[in-house]
């Protein structure tokens, strides 16, 4: 799995998470509008959750509805094919 971020970042950006990582899998790019996770490299410790002051990281799982568009963003930003539901 993966955690998620989601659009609460937006317009925030304070990087508390980037902080908090200890895989340094939180990037940051000037033309994005959120940061964002790369999906491969997150290893679930859902330590960046409880920083962020603006509650937008989930683990996938527990996206809510409305900010599923979110999960595919942090997918498609690194190039990484999101799995399809297990059996
Ligand atoms: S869950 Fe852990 S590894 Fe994944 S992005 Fe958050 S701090 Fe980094
Ligand atoms: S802590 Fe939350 S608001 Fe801050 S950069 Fe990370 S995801 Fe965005």
């Amino acid at each position: 799995m993966t955690f998620i971020i989601t659009e609460p970042c937006r317009g925030t950006k304070d990087k508390s998470c980037v902080e908090v990582c200890p895989v340094d899998c939180i990037y940051d790019r000037k033309d994005w509008e959120t940061l964002l996770i790369h999906p491969s490299e997150c290893i679930d410790c859902a330590l960046c959750v409880d920083v962020c002051p603006v509650q937008a990281i989930y683990p996938e799982n527990e996206v809510p509805e409305w900010f599923s568009e979110w999960i595919g963003r942090n997918y498609e930003a690194f190039g990484v094919a999101r799995p399809g539901p297990s059996a």
